[in-house]
């Protein structure tokens, strides 16, 4: 485990979380069928059809299936909170139960704050 110098500061949990295709098919008819019956409309076109040819992509898809059918990455990848895009992998910071005070960062973000850590420590390193 991770420690650093400060007194009381322990790190929090560090996760990763990986694109999945698993559930989508579900949670994509909860989201867009009505439970009187009927599909509503969807921005992205027929939300039927789309659920149709979710489902024929068996119980496992691959993420890269699940965009090609939807046609984005918002509902198999995971939302950087660094660079405000839909990543295929992220790390999360925190540990709480339902989520909300979740921190995703993307490898690209992860690695350009450590750089930035890097080159802010450079002077300090430089002999004197
Ligand atoms: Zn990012």
């Amino acid at each position: 485990m991770f420690q650093s110098g400060h007194d009381g500061f322990k790190m929090t949990e560090v996760r990763i979380k990986t694109a999945s295709g698993h559930g989508v098919a579900e949670r994509w008819r909860k989201r867009y069928y009505y439970s009187q019956g009927g599909w509503s409309k969807a921005f992205l076109g027929d939300p039927e059809q789309i659920y149709e040819r979710l489902c024929a992509l068996g119980q496992h898809p691959k993420p890269d299936d699940v965009v090609d059918v939807i046609g984005n990455k918002s509902w198999s990848g995971h939302f950087c909170r660094g660079c405000d895009e839909w990543v295929d992998k992220v790390v999360v910071f925190g540990h709480s139960r339902n989520g909300e005070d979740e921190i995703d960062l993307c490898p690209d973000c992860i690695e350009a704050a450590h750089q930035a850590l890097i080159d802010f420590a450079k002077p300090y390193d430089k002999p004197v």
